[in-house]
């Protein structure tokens, strides 16, 4: 499978970039019958993305390594039916409507408490256990400007879906640069009554190649001087501390694989942190988020998001899986670096909040930028 994705995109790009929207190929039926649907966007720098209706999903990403070799750099599977399968881990959804956790499932809006589905133990995750955002099929729009091409998805989501306040519209967008190794994923949410917001991408990253064993030689580096800590279910305790002194501090760039066994017999397993942000340079709403370095093959990845935090989780239930390609996802054979508000913000009074309200719009940008050095 992955060898003829890799024909397609030498083809394409043999024959220069087709000007047009991308179009929908099938990508297999769910079980309830629906037909989902796979679009292919290509940029004339490198890149190719693969993104699916179901979950509003990012599917494949190759980029260009150091010698112009180009591979799949994320998790996933090669139809639907693996998306709805039990091995799949939130692989590349966008995920909400609130991602990450909820502590005991449930939280408190103008008086009034709301209960959601507890799919962690006690806590709620990532929207749920049947409707949540990664289990539903989007409305796809493709689309085609002089410098991008991509897909713009939209899915309604009734009032009270998985326990939800209000009748929240939700837009997913994801733009491929035409010039420019960049892959921008934008959100947009609108409401009726107010009801609680943070999606992410939960794209898991393996810049070697998705299938290659580890994840635990790549370097990493995050603009953040602060983490949140959290309690054995993994909600925060409210506290915002310094990640200097910690195996988390990646202010400069550090091997992953360095100190994660610090953490392996904590509640986390490894990595499975919230960082908060370093504010952004001057008047920008956009911040650096993380670099992510792969030696081996030179790939680079750098992280600008309009969110506040960010989420370093390092595969730590990948249990093997075979996905793309017959290939194996083995425990930490990747990480994700999801832009977010912070989990639990909606108890949290100390955190920015994530309540949307009717007049208002929830957006939020993130931009994933490929690059190579030198191996
Ligand atoms: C969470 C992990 C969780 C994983 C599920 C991550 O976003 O932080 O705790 O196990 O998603 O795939």
């Amino acid at each position: 499978m992955i060898r003829v994705y890799t024909c397609l995109f030498f083809v394409t790009f043999s024959c220069a970039v087709v000007a047009s929207p991308p179009v929908g190929e099938t990508f297999g039926h769910l079980k309830s019958g629906e037909e989902a649907s796979i679009y292919t966007l290509t940029s004339e720098a490198g890149l190719m993305v693969r993104v699916t209706d179901f979950g509003a999903t990012l599917v494949e990403l190759y980029a260009p390594d150091a010698s112009g070799t180009i591979d799949d750099v994320v998790l996933g599977f090669d139809d639907v039916s693996g998306y709805e399968s039990e091995d799949n881990q939130y692989f590349g959804c966008t995920t909400g409507r609130v991602c990450n956790r909820i502590a005991n499932a449930r939280f408190t809006l103008n008086g009034k408490e709301y209960k959601l589905a507890a799919n962690d133990g006690v806590n709620h995750l990532h929207g749920g256990a049947t409707r949540s955002l990664d289990k539903v099929l989007w409305k796809a729009e493709p689309f085609e400007t002089d410098t991008q091409q991509g897909v713009a998805f939209s899915y309604s989501s009734p009032d009270g879906e998985e326990g939800y306040p209000g009748n929240l519209i939700i837009r997913t967008t994801y733009s491929l640069m035409r010039q420019t190794n960049e892959l921008q994923i934008d959100y947009l949410a609108t409401t009726d009554v107010p009801t609680p917001v943070n999606l992410t991408n939960h794209a898991y990253f393996n810049l070697s190649g998705a299938g290659s064993e580890t994840v635990l030689e790549h370097v990493l580096q995050l603009n953040a001087d602060r983490y949140t800590p959290s309690d054995d279910t993994l909600i925060p305790t409210g506290e915002i501390a310094p990640v200097a002194d910690t195996p988390l501090d990646f202010r400069e760039p550090h091997v992953i694989g360095d100190r994660i066994q610090e953490l392996v017999d904590t509640a986390a397993l490894g990595y499975d942190h919230n960082f908060v942000l370093n504010e952004p340079a001057g008047d920008s709403s956009i911040r650096l988020a993380a670099v992510l370095t792969d030696p081996r093959s030179g790939r680079r990845l750098t992280i600008r998001t309009s969110q506040p935090a960010i989420q370093l989780y390092s595969g730590n239930f990948l249990k093997g899986q075979k996905g793309k390609g017959e290939r194996s996802y083995p425990l930490r054979s990747a990480l994700c670096l999801e832009t977010q508000f912070s989990p639990d913000s909606v108890n949290q009074p100390k955190f920015p909040s994530i309540v949307l309200k009717p007049d208002q719009e929830w957006r939020a940008h993130t931009m994933l930028t490929f690059s190579a050095v030198p191996r």
